[in-house]
């Protein structure tokens, strides 16, 4: 069958090829894959700067972000043709007292494996096989849409922890604001939306798909910079990884708002002056900034149930490419109007 592989920490190495099908001991369960999404994890992966191969091999089939149609539901509840989402991450051996109950997300061991980017085999490939406990099961009439389950867990935990986070006080957050439009920002916004909040998301693009699609869920766009914006929010939730617009984020959050940033970016010297105020800033208005990566089983099903929620047409915008599996390399070098291009496995 057909899959693309990498070769993790080296550049270019992307390539579709003929592998054998899916191990038996990566789970009693066949799927035949609908579609996989590709995000910047994917990219960093094809670009050498992240990723592990399974151990004894230099190739990883790539892929995290799944949606595939049940053939073989060997032992268990499942039935042939129902719709799958191959959860990412495994608990490590060990495990970690946070894996021992199921919160793998939050592993503290650093033992833990992900699909398609750590140690073990994703899903960019014709079929996959995966355990029963972590296929989770989404409504068959959300079809290729289901792609978007697995970003969506990922604004499931970090909305999850925020909340939890804002319980430390009295807290009744009302205007939240989302940097960065990309799929993530786009999600944690819809998220928001569907908790009533005053959502409001800053990117930097004036044209193509984003403004539309954040009015269209009742959000308001604003192309601007941080320091322009007339509101202090309660929640910011940060999707670029960019440091000088965490830094910038980081000012304009309200007294006692709480600062959740899912994007990984690039070093940067934080500037001189911030030294001393950042800790002042952070202190004075007792605002809590903390990272969220990966997702439990508890999020796919908020995050199932989100999407159920939504408008269809709304998520379909969110897909603005669909390339077939030999077109991968279009789907790796994301073009700057992409929200979210996926490689489409079922031609039909
Ligand atoms: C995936 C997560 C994963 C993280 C770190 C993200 O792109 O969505 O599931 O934990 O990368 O590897």
């Amino acid at each position: 069958m057909e899959a693309v592989t990498v070769v993790p920490g080296q550049a270019a190495s992307a390539r579709l090829e003929d592998v054998p099908e899916p191990d038996p001991a990566l789970g009693s369960v066949v799927v035949e894959a609908v579609a996989v999404g590709v995000c910047g994890t994917d990219v960093e992966i094809a670009s050498g700067q992240y990723g592990w191969a399974p151990p004894g091999r230099d190739r990883l089939v790539l892929g995290h972000e799944s949606i595939g149609r049940v053939v073989d539901p060997g032992p268990s509840s499942l039935s042939i043709g129902d719709l799958v989402v191959g959860i990412v991450r495994r608990p490590d051996p060990l495990p970690c007292p946070n894996c021992a109950v199921g919160e793998w997300d939050m592993c503290s061991n650093g033992g833990y494996t992900e699909r398609g980017i750590k140690e073990i085999d994703g899903f960019m490939s014709e079929r996959w096989r995966i355990e029963p406990d972590y296929a989770v099961p989404v409504d068959n009439a959300l079809g290729i849409l289901g792609v978007l389950l697995e970003p969506t867990t990922v604004v499931a935990k970090a909305w999850e922890q925020i909340l939890a986070i804002g319980q430390r006080t009295f807290w009744d957050p009302e205007s939240v604001l989302v940097v960065g439009a990309g799929p993530i920002g786009l999600l944690a916004a819809l998220l928001g939306v569907q908790q009533g909040l005053d959502v409001h998301v800053l990117d930097r693009v004036t044209s193509g798909p984003k403004p539309e699609l954040v009015s269209a869920l009742g959000a308001v766009y604003h192309a601007s910079t941080l320091s322009a914006l007339d509101f202090q929010p309660h929640i910011i939730i940060e999707c670029t990884g960019v440091p000088q617009l965490i830094l910038q984020a980081l000012v304009k959050a309200a007294p006692g708002a709480v600062v959740c940033l899912t994007g990984v970016g690039s070093a940067m010297a934080i500037p001189d002056h911030w030294n001393q105020s950042l800790a002042t800033h952070l202190v004075l208005n007792n605002l809590v900034v903390f990272g969220s990566v990966n997702a439990n089983r508890r999020h796919y099903y908020r995050g199932a149930k989100a999407l159920a929620r939504a408008d269809r047409s709304w998520l379909e915008g969110l897909i603005t490419g669909r390339v077939f599996p030999d077109e991968f390399d279009r789907a790796l070098a994301r073009r700057p109007e992409d929200i979210k291009v996926v490689l489409q496995f079922d031609r039909g």
